[in-house]
């Protein structure tokens, strides 16, 4: 977006927030003061729901819980132990983000319907405990005597000290968010969002991240429990009902599910729609879900998205250093294989997918790995790089012991790869989806990271692209880029799924020349290709897979000459045919 755009579409933003304030400080009545409160605590509950339902892409139930624990922390503390909102809010704070720690490690693991499930049970049996365990929370009654925000001597009872304390926070709340969303921490998000099985191949932790949203939306949540407590001056298991969560949900969906923008117009807009069609007495919840639905339908990515540079976060991560010439020279002793892998087996079910599998890559290789449909090829790709583990054997790279690592400490290491279908991240550019995996790559590769990113789109020739979003990509630039994003890390082994499937012959070649290219710096290079005509001026070596067995392995025309290879492989083709195998 040029400067102008984002100019035109800030005005009405500037003027809308200026009215608001001169609004409350000088036309609002009391009243009117305890709704926009009540905003400015929504709008810190939304902006911690956004990291976990946003960002991360997980619906989450359990915001109103963290709500209602914050709510309780304080309720508890203040009205039973007298205890100030110095010490109070932190450990509403703290509270909520110790439950979402303790449910993280069960909940966090679950696919998207069973973690909305798992925490919506988390806020039912809360709710639960809130009711029936009175002698502490007050039971279906809650506990009066909340007393209001003081801080010494100061005091914000109600009114407009409390109107402007809250939203300070609430302008704290968004400093907070913006800081945990720098560009990179973004990018990591969409490619989470975007390419889930290929998180590990940008080195990116999606534990972690995940973990960390969550935490952060338990944080947000308990502060504006703790702020609704206070405003309320009672706590009660409303704070912990359905209904808030329902409310966040709305509140985050109607205003946007990223950005600041969409937390405020989300909560500004839905404290205050009850009260603007409260004139049609019982018909007023109708209009309003009327209208609510509505503004699904016509902004489905929330109303700030009007405002096209709220949602747009992606800036470049950094600036590119000018391409050099990596060397992907192995951490290995000279002479010593990159990648030793003996005796894999891997059974699925009653397949046999891989039966005894030795190979062993050395440096500056290109070693074909080929074989008839179902022999095993991925299987051992995803064993290589963690995805999958086998039953027997060992395998290890460059020092690592490839069966215990992580798919994401694998990738860090430096062993790199690409899939049969592109993962890329489509909301991403080039650059941005390359930059990310050099980000997130190892601490060795890590101190060239941006060099190597742009060394890596230099290579593989998409400097013209680089600022292309991933998503409009064709198909044969799209397996370029996954190389790029591949090499991003510096790696020293590259195992590569079917590259030229799909091309045109003219875009194998340019494939074929970049990974010449990159054996001749050094890296070790295993590529999966049903593709004869691609693989066999370019691999210095052959192995051939058959129902999980290697049944050859050596130089390219020894094995293309070896019976078993000749039965199991070119048996299946039409012999005038070299390229799309098929079985
Ligand atoms: P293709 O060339 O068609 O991609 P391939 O040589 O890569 O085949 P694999 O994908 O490794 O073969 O599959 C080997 C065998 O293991 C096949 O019979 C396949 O059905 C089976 N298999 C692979 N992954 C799984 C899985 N996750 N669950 C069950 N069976 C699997």
């Amino acid at each position: 977006m040029n400067p102008s755009t984002l100019t035109r579409h800030r005005w009405p933003l500037v003027a809308g927030a200026g009215a608001l304030v001169i609004y409350a400080l000088f036309f609002a009545s009391s009243y009117d003061q305890r709704i926009l409160t009540l905003s400015g605590i929504y709008v810190i509950m939304v902006l911690g729901y956004q990291f976990i339902f946003g960002h991360a892409g997980a619906l989450s139930l359990a915001q109103g819980a963290f709500f209602g624990v914050g709510a309780y922390v304080t309720g508890i503390l203040a009205s039973k132990f007298g205890t100030g909102f110095v010490l109070t809010f932190p450990l509403s704070v703290a509270g909520a983000s110790m439950l979402a720690l303790i449910v993280a490690v069960p909940v966090l693991r679950l696919a998207s319907h069973y973690f909305a499930l798992a925490t919506l049970a988390l806020s039912q049996l809360l709710l639960l405990i809130a009711v029936n365990w009175e002698a502490v929370t007050g039971g279906a009654n809650g506990l009066p005597g909340v007393p209001p925000i003081s801080i010494g001597d100061w005091q914000a009872t109600r009114g407009l000290p409390l109107l402007l304390f809250v939203w300070g926070l609430a302008v704290v709340a968004m400093l907070i968010a913006r800081w945990q969303l720098r560009p990179a921490r973004v990018a990591a998000f969409t490619v989470m969002r975007d390419t889930p099985l290929a998180v590990p191949a940008f080195g990116i932790d999606p534990g972690l991240l995940r973990l960390r949203a969550f935490l952060l939306s338990a944080a947000f949540g308990g502060a504006a429990g703790a702020l609704f407590v206070h405003t309320n001056r009672v706590v009660s298991p409303e704070t912990l009902g359905f209904g808030v969560m329902i409310t966040c949900l709305t509140m985050t969906v109607v205003g946007g599910r990223f950005g600041i923008l969409g937390a405020v117009i989300g909560a500004l807009l839905l404290t205050h729609l009850p009260e603007w069609f409260r004139g049609l007495d019982e018909y007023y919840l109708v209009a309003v879900g009327v209208l609510l639905l509505a503004m699904v339908v016509f902004a489905p990515d929330g109303l700030a998205s009007f405002f096209k540079f709220s949602g747009s976060t992606h800036t470049p991560i950094s600036t590119p250093a000018q391409p050099g010439s990596t060397e992907y020279a192995p951490p290995v002793a000279s002479g010593r294989p990159v990648l030793e892998a003996s005796n894999m087996s891997r059974r699925y079910g009653g397949v046999q997918a891989l039966d005894g599998v030795d190979l062993a890559l050395g440096a500056g290789e290109i070693v074909g790995l080929i074989g008839p449909n179902g022999a095993g090829k991925t299987t051992l790709a995803n064993i290589i790089t963690g995805i999958a583990r086998a039953d027997t054997g060992n395998i290890r790279s460059a020092g690592l012991d490839l069966a215990r690592a992580t798919p994401t400490a694998i990738a860090r290491h430096g062993v790199a790869r690409t899939f049969q279908t592109p993962q890329l991240p489509d909301g991403l550019t080039v650059r941005e989806a390359v930059e990310t995996a050099a980000a997130n790559a190892g601490d060795t590769a890590n101190v060239r990271g941006a060099a190597t990113a742009a060394e890596a789109i230099a290579t593989c020739d998409l400097s013209d692209i680089a600022d292309t979003r991933c998503g409009t990509l064709p198909h044969g630039l799209r397996r370029r880029v996954e190389i790029a994003r591949a090499l991003a890390g510096g790696p020293h082994l590259l195992v590569l799924d079917e590259p030229a499937a799909g091309l045109a012959p003219e875009e194998q070649a340019e494939i074929a020349q970049i990974l010449r290219t990159l054996a001749g710096s050094g890296l070790a290079i295993l590529v999966i290709d049903h593709n004869l005509e691609f693989l066999q001026p370019l691999a210095t070596r052959l192995a051939c897979l058959d129902a999980g067995r290697l049944i050859a392995d050596g130089p390219r025309d020894d094995v293309l000459a070896n019976d078993a290879v000749q039965a199991a492989y070119f048996g299946l083709v039409m012999p005038t045919s070299t390229s799309g195998v098929s079985a």
